[in-house]
């Protein structure tokens, strides 16, 4: 499984998936038509495209590239009315092939009531959308604190050498957020150095793993204890401190 990184718009990410044995050709979420294109040209086909949520930026292509390609679109069922073009309806943990490709439907609504991840569990890859970025989360416009933080609980637990494809290059002020809140955590001040060189070079700061996650991403810290302190929360549950964070991220 090849995946190319494609960026659109400012500042978000499409992806292409290239299958070699059945010459299958896929696409998470084409923001828009030209810059997908561009790529999907070097392979003169698209079998697949992928949408992890309904939104503009995440959708835009979606139309053009399945007239242009023949290509089949799949998408949350829940998402059926919103996403243009859709053909397939992916359910909860549903699993589902393309070419020789396997991936599982995670269920991780709170950015939307609808969002799901796509988790190629051989490859130890998942596509997370605007769920979970790399050092940051989605904002919640449609769900609850409730179901973003069991979201991405879900997503805590893959194995912590999955790669993860995220929605936008948000990386660098999620970082300063990050810091705002954690500012013990060394591991963030090495990440700092790091992602300003690759950053200045003009190339993602994506793929991520879960395990940086874990280690960095202060939303996926909910049960630090120095995080809690810093807030002023030491009693509150793990929940409660995840919507605190949110909130804050919000008008930082
Ligand atoms: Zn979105
Ligand atoms: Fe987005």
């Amino acid at each position: 499984m090849k995946v190319e990184i494609i960026k659109c718009l400012s500042d978000n990410y499409s992806y292409l998936i290239y299958e070699k044995e059945t010459n299958t050709v896929s696409i998470i979420d084409p923001s828009e038509f030209a810059a997908c294109d561009k790529i999907i040209k070097k392979y003169n086909k698209l079998d697949f495209i992928l949408n992890t949520h309904h939104h503009a930026d995440h959708v835009d292509g979606n139309l053009n590239l399945k007239k242009k390609y023949n290509a089949k679109i799949l998408g949350s069922g829940l998402d059926k009315e919103r996403i243009p073009g859709i053909d397939v309806l992916l359910k909860e943990n549903q699993k589902q092939k393309i070419g020789n490709l396997e991936f599982q439907v995670i269920f991780v609504p709170g950015h939307t009531k609808g969002h799901i991840a796509f988790y190629f569990k051989k490859e130890k890859i998942v596509f997370t959308g605007d769920a979970l970025f790399s050092l940051g989360c989605g904002r919640i416009f449609e769900g609850t604190y409730k179901e973003m933080f069991d979201s991405l609980v879900k997503l805590k637990n893959l194995p912590p050498e999955t790669k993860v494809y995220c929605g936008h290059e948000y990386t660098k002020s999620n970082l300063e957020f990050c810091l705002k809140y954690d500012p013990k955590n060394n591991l963030l001040k090495d990440k700092s150095l790091k992602l300003d060189s690759i950053l200045k070079k003009n190339l993602p700061s994506i793929p991520t793993t879960i395990e940086d996650e874990i280690k960095m991403n202060i939303f996926l810290r909910f049960d630090n204890v120095s995080i809690k302190e810093g807030l002023n929360l030491k009693d509150s549950s793990d929940q409660e401190i995840f919507s605190k964070l949110r909130d804050l991220k919000d008008t930082f």
